[in-house]
């Protein structure tokens, strides 16, 4: 029997298991794609991340890649309303695949095994522990483990029920993603934000190792783009037809179409639910709305809540109820307001009256619109006031 199953290699769970691993653990992670993969979207991590990295032992293995930086975000309407914002900290921006592989190398590192393109199918609760079925692995069917972590992101685990159901007729959302080539920047160091009736878009700089490209996501409405289509070419119309700024700047660029990818059917807000019969981390406890830019430092923080306390339960210090009782509490003092604040701004950003009123206001007013973006994050921490959960290991920078 291992000591931790973890099933998702993305940014939580392979945080978790590199911590893990590192303390002596036997870390079995579960990952259904090959790394990288092209699934995931969107690689500017926020400042608020970057205490978690010192903790999790991973700040160096990050900043090796040698991210961007990026200090503004400038907001615009259809009706070109703008609002320029700073940053309240350099916040990082990477090529997504790259930063997830540099993860699971840190994870298999630490000692971790990593089995990837084997899909966890259910988790049930056996004596003493848990058994994962697994699909598309030679070995075997199943994986036995004193404990089974949750990292799957938004993705359903067929074999976990989800708990909470009322929500379930809330309109899905369909996110994109592709790159463009030679596509100008309204400034160096920006992510720009369209916003747009039933959602929005961002155009962010994008650093791949032959040069630096622009990617454009976007988050909207399933009704925004009725009918299933893989040409990516449809949605950028209906986007640029919703935002005509956005349309003129695309139209500048060249499309790089072997990158687009259009995930239909994205789940919009849910209930939090950081604990379904096993402990669950970044996205598969809930998901922030990808405009506040800070999901995976979410990931990461409910990475680096869970680590002692799993630690704690494998030691014997602590039963399983003491451990669900003590994550549930952490994570929702933690979460729980910078979720409903960024899915409030969510929801008011795409009615297009609001979007410019409030985008009025905060040019007027710099201190309400300061206000109304720390309302949708988590804490600066600084390095001085955080310490690795990493034996022998002392966090790597002191001058955040
Ligand atoms: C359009 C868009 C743009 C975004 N932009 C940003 C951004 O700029 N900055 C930011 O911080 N956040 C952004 N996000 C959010 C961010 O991508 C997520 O919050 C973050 O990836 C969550 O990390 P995670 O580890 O919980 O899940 P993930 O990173 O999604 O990892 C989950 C892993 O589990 C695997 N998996 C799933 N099911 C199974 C299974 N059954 N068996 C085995 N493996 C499985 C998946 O393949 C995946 O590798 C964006 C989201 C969207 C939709």
């Amino acid at each position: 029997m291992r000591d931790v199953v973890i099933i998702g290699a993305g940014i939580a769970g392979s945080s978790l298991a590199t911590v893990l691993a590192h303390l002596g653990w036997d870390v079995l992670v579960i990952e259904r794609n090959h790394i990288p993969s092209q699934d995931s979207s969107g690689g500017c991590l926020s400042p608020e991340a970057q205490a978690s990295l010192i903790v999790l032992g991973l700040y160096d293995t990050v900043a090796a890649l040698q991210p961007l930086p990026i200090e503004h975000v400038r907001l615009m309407t259809p009706g070109r309303a703008r609002l320029n914002l700073n940053l309240p900290a350099q916040a990082w921006m990477f090529n997504r695949p790259d930063l997830d592989r540099a993860l699971v190398q840190a994870a298999q590192a630490a000692g971790a095994e990593v089995l990837t393109g084997v899909r966890a199918t259910a988790i049930i609760e056996a004596d003493r522990g848990y058994t994962i079925e697994l699909m598309g692995w030679d070995e075997g069917k199943r994986v036995r483990g004193r404990t089974a972590i949750t990292a799957c992101g938004r993705h359903r685990l067929y074999g976990l029920r989800p708990i909470h159901t009322e929500n379930a007729k809330q309109t899905p959302m369909i996110a994109l993603r592709c790159d463009y080539e030679n596509l100008p920047l309204a400034s160096p160091n920006t992510i720009e934000l369209f916003v747009f009736q039933g959602g929005y878009a961002a155009l962010t700089p994008l650093p791949l190792a032959d040069g630096e490209h622009v990617q454009l996501w976007a988050f909207m409405q399933q009704s925004v783009l009725p009918g299933r289509s893989d040409d990516i070419r449809r949605p950028i119309k209906t986007l640029s037809q919703r935002h005509p700024a956005l349309g003129q700047q695309l139209e500048q660029g060249r499309l790089l179409e072997e990158s687009s990818i259009i995930h239909a059917g994205f789940p919009a807000q849910q209930p939090a639910t950081p604990w379904n019969r096993t402990v669950r981390l970044g996205d598969a406890a809930a998901m922030l709305p990808p405009l506040c830019f800070d999901g995976m430092a979410m990931a990461l923080r409910s990475a680096e809540i869970c680590a002692p306390l799993v630690h704690d339960f494998l030691k014997d210090r602590r039963s399983r109820a003491q451990w669900e009782a003590s994550y549930h509490e952490a994570w929702h003092r933690e979460f729980d307001q910078q979720l409903e604040q960024c899915w409030r701004l969510h929801h008011s950003l795409q009615q297009p009256s609001r979007a410019a009123l409030l985008l009025t206001l905060g040019k007027w007013m710099p201190h309400l619109a300061h206000k109304m973006v720390q309302a949708t994050r988590g804490p600066i921490r600084s390095a001085e006031n955080v310490t690795s959960l990493i034996p022998a290991q002392t966090a790597s920078r002191q001058d955040l």
